[in-house]
């Protein structure tokens, strides 16, 4: 049955404690109550050994502890101890490192704990898993070229922020690469079996440690450069040639370039979407341009030099007497290069004709070769 003790007291941990203190005080009073240090008074020492792992079982568990605020204590079905010789998925890992080395007590010590807590421990590993390498995110960023700038290979530099592994802590998140420690939930297993009583009988489930994801071992210290993180921001300066004749909304890939991975794996990439703004005089058909050019009636009936817009600036051409309006030329290899800079492609150009009020000099010449012609 679930007794009514202050956790609290026995870890002697303020009710607000967070999760790190509760370890260290946690570390503190086991150390402290090892029977091994109370060979005189053995059986108390046992039993405060007892309730320290009660306790901490309960607070260091976000959700037993939560129970254990709001209603004293903890209902038999939430707690790994209800009930006898349940004790066994504890902290075996906690202690040999902890007393293993600084002790001088390191042999006995699994005896002990074995007393303590029987032989239900289940430390098979075979469950437990590794720190799931992901890769990184990708980075987007656009580039907006005009559509001149296309005319060969462009240089840009590209600046941006992206995460990068934490060189102090190779990515990890644990200070120095190194600061992990078996995780106190499920003693390193990385699973969690809980005996469950209920109506029909009891049962065990066995579920996915959520405290170490299964990994079977947590960060002891947080690397201090990156907070844990395992990644820290940089701004970074990529300079990229992008190729003529790039179509609008080209896509690019750095390899690399974005986002650090996660616990070590690879970096994501930095893709590159290139826009190509419209321009006002062209449009494009590929890599042929298409332009309209208005000249004046006169001009269209007399012939003579029209001016031109290329990418390159004007070009004057001669166009001959009598050109109709609708009239399209065709300019070969001043149009775009092909992608990556092969053959260029043309400009065709249409010619509108401007029909505007006569001048009285030309109204009359107009009326005279009028008359003549239908004479
Ligand atoms: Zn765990
Ligand atoms: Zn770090």
């Amino acid at each position: 049955m679930a007794e009514r003790k202050d956790y609290y007291r026995i870890l002697g941990v303020d009710r607000n404690a967070t999760q790190e203190e509760i370890k260290k005080a946690y570390r503190q009073k086991v150390k402290e109550w090892h029977p091994d240090r109370h060979r005189e008074n053995k059986e108390q020492a046992e039993q405060k050994f007892k309730e320290i792992q009660e306790a901490y079982e309960v607070l260091s568990n976000p959700e037993k502890r939560k129970l254990y605020d709001n209603l004293g204590f903890v209902p038999d079905e939430s707690t790994a101890y209800a009930g006898s010789g349940q004790r066994g998925s504890s902290t075996g890992d906690i202690f040999e490192d902890f007393f293993g080395n600084g002790f001088g007590m390191g042999e006995h010590i699994s005896d002990i704990f074995d007393t303590f807590f029987g032989t239900g421990g289940g430390r098979s590993r075979s469950s437990r898993k590794n720190f799931a390498r992901e890769k990184g995110d990708d980075i987007h960023v656009a580039v907006t070229l005009k559509l001149e700038e296309i005319l060969y290979d462009v240089k840009k530099v590209i600046e941006y922020t992206r995460y990068e592994e934490c060189s102090h802590c190779n990515g990890t998140g644990a200070e120095n690469g190194n600061s992990f420690e078996t995780c106190p939930r499920c003693n390193g297993n990385g699973v969690i079996r809980e005996e469950q009583k209920s109506f029909f009988g009891s049962f065990v489930r066995t579920y996915t440690c959520p405290t170490c994801n299964g990994v079977g071992k947590i960060i002891s210290r947080r690397c201090s450069y990156c907070a844990g993180s395992g990644k820290v921001t940089k701004r970074e300066r990529i300079e990229v040639t992008i190729p003529a004749g790039v179509p609008d909304n080209y896509t690019m890939k750095v390899r690399g370039k974005g986002n650090a991975g996660k616990y070590g794996g690879p970096y994501g990439d930095l893709i590159i979407q290139v826009r190509v703004l419209p321009d006002e005089r062209f449009i494009r058909k590929g890599s042929d341009l298409e332009t309209e050019i208005s000249i004046s009636y006169l001009k269209a009936v007399l012939g003579g030099t029209i001016k031109i817009p290329t990418l390159e600036g004007y070009i004057e051409e001669k166009i001959p007497e009598g050109t109709n309006p609708g009239t399209v030329l065709r300019f070969r290899n001043i149009g775009l290069p092909e992608l990556g800079g092969g053959k260029r492609g043309d400009l065709y150009v249409r010619i509108n004709v401007i029909i505007n009020k006569p001048s009285r000099k030309e109204k009359k010449n107009s009326e005279a070769i009028t008359r003549r012609n239908t004479c």
